[in-house]
């Protein structure tokens, strides 16, 4: 196969390897895109310097400096051997990070050596560390479904919520809210639609809440609203036209539309509550509202 330049240089650029060119005298000549990334030296900064002028300045395990030493590379390029070792390179921030290197010569059309080629691949794992990070923080505060806060995210948001109580200027709503007979829309839909639903009425929440408004999934088909109202007047509102909003959104099913409705308990925080007293009101709220008939709302102060 021949390959023109443009080609060749595309396709080292997509490897996740780092990968530099040395002439005879270890200057280096290549660097790839994956090296950009890897060492934090964009070309510009590296191309016709020597890897051991304050850039890669490899060590060994034992703290060994390679470039002033027995450098791989140059060992390579002196006898024609490739060699691979696990090493030490320095970041541009100043850290180090493991990596494993493959060398081997560069030679010309007729052979003779004009360099090295220096592979290395990034050892420390930090991207599977990066994204561990993230998969936990998400997992660890949001609901996977709904993508709303989870309940342990809730109780932290109202146990803050309870801490700074006497410096809110205004009261404070909570929402508990429940889906109506949603066994049985399980039960005739399947799991799997119950899942879509539970994930839309979510996004109605989401999608109509206030900036300083946080809705949560409390657990199964529960939720909980935290809202900053002014008035309960304000939260009866509020609780009325998220039930109204529930009720108009729907997905579809097999060309049908698919609606489920909503049960609410509104009340507001009082000074001598504790976040169990706070729940267990607005859950009888919520209770007064499916014995009423369900798709309601209930409230008290
Ligand atoms: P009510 O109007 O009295 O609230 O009746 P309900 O059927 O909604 O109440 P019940 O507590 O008996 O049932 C709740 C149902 O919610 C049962 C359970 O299968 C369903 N459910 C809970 N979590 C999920 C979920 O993540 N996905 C789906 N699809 N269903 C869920
Ligand atoms: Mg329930
Ligand atoms: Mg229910």
């Amino acid at each position: 196969m021949d390959f023109n330049q443009d080609t060749f240089a595309r396709i080292v650029d997509s490897l996740h390897d780092g990968l530099y060119f040395v002439d005879r005298n270890r200057c280096i000549t290549y660097w790839n895109k994956a090296a950009e990334r890897i060492t934090g030296y964009t070309s510009e900064e590296v191309l016709g310097r020597s890897c051991a002028d304050n850039i890669l300045t490899h060590v060994d395990a034992d703290g060994n400096h390679l470039c002033t030493g027995v450098c791989p590379l140059a060992a390579t390029i002196a006898d024609g051997t490739a060699r691979s070792s696990e090493i030490y390179l320095h970041h541009k921030d100043g850290h180090r990070i493991p990596i494993s290197v493959r060398t081997s010569i560069l030679t010309d059309t007729a052979g003779s050596v004009i360099g090295g080629i220096e592979l290395f691949t990034d050892i420390s794992n930090q991207a599977a560390t990066r994204l561990r990070i993230r998969e936990l923080e998400k997992m660890a505060l949001i609901d996977k479904l709904t993508e709303l806060p989870n309940r342990y995210y809730l109780e932290k948001e109202l146990h803050n919520k309870f801490q700074e109580k006497k410096r809110l200027n205004f009261p404070l709503g909570i929402l508990f809210i429940d889906i109506d007979h949603f066994k049985k829309f399980n039960d005739t839909y399947g799991h799997d639609v119950g899942d879509r639903v539970l994930a839309c009425v979510a996004k109605t929440f989401t999608a109509n809440s206030r900036p300083f408004d946080i809705y949560g999934r409390w657990g199964g088909e529960e939720f909980i609203g935290i809202l900053h109202i002014a008035t309960g007047d304000d939260m009866e509102h509020l609780a009325d036209r998220l039930r109204m909003l529930v009720q108009n959104s729907y997905i579809m099913h097999e060309e049908k539309r698919l609606i489920v409705t909503v049960s609410i308990g509104a009340t507001i925080l009082r000074d001598d509550d504790t976040i169990e007293s706070l729940i267990k009101r607005a859950d009888g709220l919520l209770y007064e509202s499916k014995q009423a008939g369900r798709n309601r709302y209930s409230f008290s102060p």
